[in-house]
C-alpha cells in the first residue's frame, strides 16, 4: 500500500495526489500540483480505499499517543 510505504521513506519522492500524514501532529495530508503538503479534505479521504483509510487512522491515533511522542523526543500535544 502506497500510504504507508512512503512514510518514512525519504528517498521516495512525492507525486502530486499523493498521500501522507503528518508525523507531528497526524494530520491527513496529500502533495498538490507543486508538491506542498495540503490537508486531506473530509471528501478526499473518503473517497480512499477502506483499507488506507483504517492504516491512516490507526497511524494518526498511534502519533497521538504520549508513549509515541515520547520515542521520538516530541513535544505533548496542546490540542
Ligand atoms: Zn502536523
Amino acid at each position: 500500500m502506497e500510504a504507508a510505504t512512503n512514510i518514512g521513506a525519504a528517498s521516495v519522492s512525492p507525486e502530486p495526489g499523493d498521500i501522507t500524514i503528518c508525523l507531528y501532529c497526524g494530520a491527513k495530508l496529500k502533495f498538490d500540483t507543486q508538491l506542498k503538503q495540503v490537508p486531506l479534505s473530509v471528501d478526499e479521504f473518503e473517497k480512499l480505499d477502506p483499507e488506507t483509510r483504517e492504516q491512516f487512522r490507526k497511524i494518526s491515533r498511534l502519533i497521538r499517543t504520549p508513549v509515541f511522542r515520547d520515542r521520538l523526543k516530541l513535544p505533548p500535544l496542546t490540542v
